[in-house]
């Protein structure tokens, strides 16, 4: 997943760019970048691995002139962690500059890459945005509009893009509208970014979320329409509502927040604790959805976890060993709270089960007398082929153990998952995406995903 931003007609563009991607961090920990233009064209750019903080200073800012910027936060869903998959990419074409910040995952980049690879075309990193670059520099229309767009329709998946051709920005949302994108006003600028939260931070007003196919153009502060792209049936990713955005976004036209307050509602319907003490969440994910179980059931909301912020998101780490380790660097349990009580633990999703596993480990260790686990999204079952780093089939736990197992590998003594139903009633109806809870995947899915997570055996150093 990522955290894309454009900036246009604002002075220090860089600097915008910066502060938004501090809001788009959860997004993606793995490297950012920005792209600044100068008042005559000229592109500047600093990629660096990890976090906004570790990549940008203000001598790096200062290198960074120019009212246009381009910015992005990334972890990788296709492509291996390294500096040449860092985004905003930024190549020289026949038209001048491109730059391309891309949140999403393309399904058919293999397939398109192999045959620009047998055409003779020349890739530098195993991103599939890369994919995108090579078919708008070889498009053979005449302008940047058209040369997006008819690389954009031999696309199939998710794209939420910011992409730079000189000094104008174009921000695009594909068809089925997987990943969110948001138009902002600053001053006479404009800001687009991943989530209403950059705008925020940044003192930018909400002109209007993009819808899907949407496609414009943002020159010197204005935006114009442009005709959107070919409709297909909408599958917004309901995965953002419930675990990805940031509760203060505003996303897909609902409140994060009261989606996930909702989803907590009707958990406690669904699978009530009756008998229970206290309720608590895994923060901060599940926050709000504790606090709508404990309102719904009428059971006290307590903080029974307290997690450390100055680690990063365990899941991102790669293998499973740090995975198991970082569940206590990251989290420790209230006594005082848990001692003696029946404790309903409420999480947003079970993945593999092993943060879960260690948490449940832990809060019996502090003297829990009871503990049941419930889980404010249905079992996930498969794999996200549109920008959600979940892992293979093999490794999810609901994929390949029963209701009984998972409760026994867990150690807890009751486990509820919410319906279906239940978290797109919560989510506002949809159309959803909710392919890796119900399998019901929006486009083909081809084999050669797969081929693309390959990595690179090319390491280019852009720092
Ligand atoms: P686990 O117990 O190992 O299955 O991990 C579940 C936790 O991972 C939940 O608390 C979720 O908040 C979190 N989670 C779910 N999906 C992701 C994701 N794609 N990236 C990072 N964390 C996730």
């Amino acid at each position: 997943m990522c955290g894309i931003i454009g900036v246009s007609g604002v002075p220090d563009a860089a600097r915008v760019a910066y502060l938004g991607l501090y809001a788009l961090q959860h997004r993606g920990q793995e490297s950012a970048g920005i792209i600044s233009l100068t008042p005559d064209g000229e592109p500047r750019m600093k990629v660096g691995m990890g976090l906004v903080s570790e990549t940008f200073d203000e001598a790096e800012l200062q290198r960074l002139p120019g009212d246009v910027a381009v910015g992005h936060t990334r972890y990788s869903t296709t492509g291996s962690t390294i500096l040449a998959n860092a985004q905003p990419c930024l190549v020289n074409y026949r038209l001048g500059s491109l730059s391309v910040a891309h949140n999403g995952n393309l399904t058919n980049a293999a397939e398109i890459k192999r045959d620009l690879v047998n055409r003779g075309s020349i890739f530098t990193s195993s991103s599939d945005t890369e994919v995108l670059v090579h078919l708008i520099a070889r498009s053979e229309a005449p302008d940047p509009e058209l040369q997006i767009r008819s690389a954009l329709e031999r696309l199939e998946g998710a794209f939420s893009l910011v992409i730079g051709v000189g000094r104008t920005l174009y921000a695009v949302v594909d068809p089925r509208g997987f990943r969110p994108l948001v138009l902002g006003r600053m001053g006479d600028g404009i800001v687009v970014a991943s989530e209403t939260c950059a705008l925020d931070l940044v003192g930018a007003t909400v002109v209007r979320e993009m819808q899907p196919g949407e496609f414009v153009r943002i020159v010197d502060g204005v935006i114009e329409d442009l005709q959107p792209l070919r409709a297909r049936p909408v599958s917004r990713c309901v995965f953002e509502l419930i675990y990805f955005a940031r509760p203060d976004s505003q996303i897909f036209g609902e409140s994060v927040d009261r989606v996930r307050r909702e989803a907590g509602r009707r958990l406690a319907m669904e699978h009530p604790a009756p008998g229970a003490d206290v309720v608590f969440s895994v923060p901060d994910s599940s926050n709000a959805m504790a606090l709508g179980f404990s309102e719904a059931s009428g059971i006290k909301l307590e903080h029974g976890l307290i997690r450390n912020h100055y680690v990063g998101r365990t899941f991102i780490h790669p293998t499973q060993a740090l995975r198991v380790a970082k569940v206590k660097i990251k989290f420790n349990p209230v006594r005082g709270v848990i001692a003696g009580q029946r404790v309903v633990v409420v999480d947003d999703s079970l993945v593999r089960g092993t943060t879960s596993r260690g948490l449940v480990q832990m809060i019996r260790a502090a003297g829990a007398r009871e503990v049941h686990l419930r889980l404010a999204s249905p079992p996930i079952t498969g794999p996200c082929h549109y920008g959600i780093d979940t892992p293979t089939r093999e490794e999810l736990i609901a994929s390949t153990h029963s209701m009984d197992e998972i409760r026994d590998y867990l150690g807890v003594d009751t486990l509820g998952y919410l319906s279906l139903e239940g978290m797109v009633a919560a989510a506002g109806g949809g159309p959803f995406c909710h392919a890796c809870f119900s399998g019901d995947y929006p486009t083909a899915v081809p084999n050669e995903v797969v081929q693309m997570e390959r990595p690179s055996t090319l390491t280019v150093s852009r720092a």
